[in-house]
C-alpha cells in the first residue's frame, strides 16, 4: 500500500503560538516546522508543508479564505488529503468559506487548531493534529474541522467554548466521523463531488447584524447608504423580527428595492427560519427577506459573499434567492 500523501497549510493560531498569562499570546516567528515539533506525524502520511501566514485568526479576512482556498484547490491535485492549521476564533467561518468556495470535492480538507499551544505539556494541539492528519487521509470528501476527537461540517460549524478543549459543536448535524478507540465514519457524509475550477470572485461588503430590542432601523438604512451589499440579519427564533415600534420591516423592503438581499438567519443554534411563523417574520418575508432556514449565521456570511461575488453588479437578491434556496455543501437541508 503507497503512503497517503497529505499538504499541510499553516495559517496561524493558538496551536503555534508562545506566551500566555500574563502576556498575550502572539502568532510566534515561524522558525519550526510543526512536522519537526510532532514527528510522529509522518508514520500517518507523508507530509508536505507550506505557511500561508501566520496570523491570529481574528486577523483573517475574505482575501485570505480566498488564498487558502486555492492553495487547497491546487495541493488537491497531488495530495490525497488536506490540512488547514487555523486559529479556533474565525475558523467556523473559514471552513463555511472554503466549503462554498470549493463545492466540488473528492477528498478530504480538514480544518483544526487547539486551545492551548503546541509547546504547552497540556495541550490539545498533539491529539487535534494526529486526528486531522488521519483524517485527511480517509474517504471524507467535505471541509470539515477536527477538534476534540471529532469531525464536524465545516458549515454547519461553530464555536461554543472559549475554555474547554471541545472548542465546536454542529447543533443541527451529527459529526462526520467520531475518533475514539476506532474511527467511526458517519452515513451522512457527502459522497465524492467532481472537482470544479476554482473561483475566486468573492463580495465582501456584507453586514451581519444581531436584531434586539431597541435596534433602531436607521442604523440599518444608513448601512445601505453606506454601500453594503448584502445584510444577514440575525433574527429571533424561527426568524422574528419587529414590526411594530422600530419595525425593520420597512427598511427590509427598501434594501430589497435596491437590490441588497436581506437573508434571516436564527439567534437560536438549532431550529430553523420560517418566515410566516409569526406576524414580524410575515411582513419581513412579504417585504423581501431571503430565509437562510437552519445554517448558521457564519456560513450565511460566507455563502452570502460568494453568491454575491458571482453575482456582480446586478440581480444580487435573485442570486441570493437561489443560492439561499439550495444546498451547496450540506450547510442545510436540500
Ligand atoms: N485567538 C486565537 C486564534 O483564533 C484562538 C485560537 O487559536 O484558539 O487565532
Amino acid at each position: 500500500m503507497t503512503t497517503p500523501r497529505v499538504l499541510l497549510l499553516h495559517t496561524g493560531g493558538t496551536l503555534m503560538m508562545r506566551g500566555g498569562e500574563p502576556s498575550p499570546l502572539l502568532p510566534d516567528v515561524y522558525t519550526q516546522d510543526l512536522v519537526m515539533e510532532l514527528p510522529l506525524l509522518r508514520k500517518i502520511a507523508e507530509l508536505e508543508t507550506r505557511i500561508l501566514c501566520n496570523l491570529d485568526s481574528g486577523d483573517m479576512q475574505p482575501h485570505h479564505w480566498v488564498d487558502i482556498a486555492r492553495a487547497v484547490h491546487e495541493g488537491l491535485g497531488t495530495h490525497d488529503g488536506v490540512v488547514v492549521v487555523h486559529g479556533t476564533d474565525t475558523m467556523a467561518y473559514t471552513a463555511s468559506a472554503l466549503a462554498f468556495l470549493l463545492p466540488g470535492l473528492d477528498r478530504p480538507v480538514v480544518l483544526t487548531g487547539a486551545q492551548r499551544p503546541l509547546v504547552e505539556v497540556r495541550s490539545d494541539a498533539r491529539s487535534n493534529l494526529v486526528d486531522a492528519v488521519s483524517l485527511a487521509t480517509m474517504p471524507v470528501p467535505e471541509v470539515g474541522i477536527a477538534f476534540g476527537s471529532r469531525f464536524f461540517r465545516g458549515c454547519r460549524a461553530v464555536k461554543l467554548d472559549a475554555w474547554g478543549m471541545h472548542a465546536f459543536g454542529t447543533p443541527t448535524c451529527a459529526p462526520l466521523a467520531e475518533l475514539g478507540v476506532t474511527v467511526e465514519v458517519a452515513s451522512h457524509v457527502l459522497p465524492p463531488r467532481a472537482v470544479e475550477p476554482f473561483d475566486p470572485r468573492l463580495e465582501p461588503r456584507v453586514l451581519a447584524l444581531r436584531v434586539f430590542p431597541g435596534l433602531d432601523p436607521s442604523l440599518l438604512r444608513a448601512a445601505l447608504e453606506g454601500g453594503v451589499r448584502g445584510v444577514v440579519l440575525e433574527a429571533y427564533g424561527a426568524g422574528n423580527v419587529p414590526h411594530l415600534e422600530n419595525s425593520l420591516v420597512p427598511v427590509i423592503a427598501e434594501a430589497t428595492a435596491r437590490d441588497v438581499p436581506v437573508v434571516v438567519v436564527s439567534q437560536c443554534a438549532r431550529g430553523a427560519v420560517v418566515l410566516g411563523r409569526y406576524g414580524g417574520s410575515a411582513a419581513a418575508g412579504e417585504a423581501g427577506a431571503v430565509s437562510a432556514g437552519e445554517m448558521t449565521a457564519e456560513a450565511a456570511v460566507t455563502k452570502l459573499m460568494v453568491a454575491l461575488g458571482r453575482a456582480g453588479d446586478s440581480g444580487r437578491v435573485l442570486a441570493a434567492r437561489s443560492a439561499f434556496g439550495a444546498s451547496w455543501a450540506g450547510e442545510c437541508d436540500p
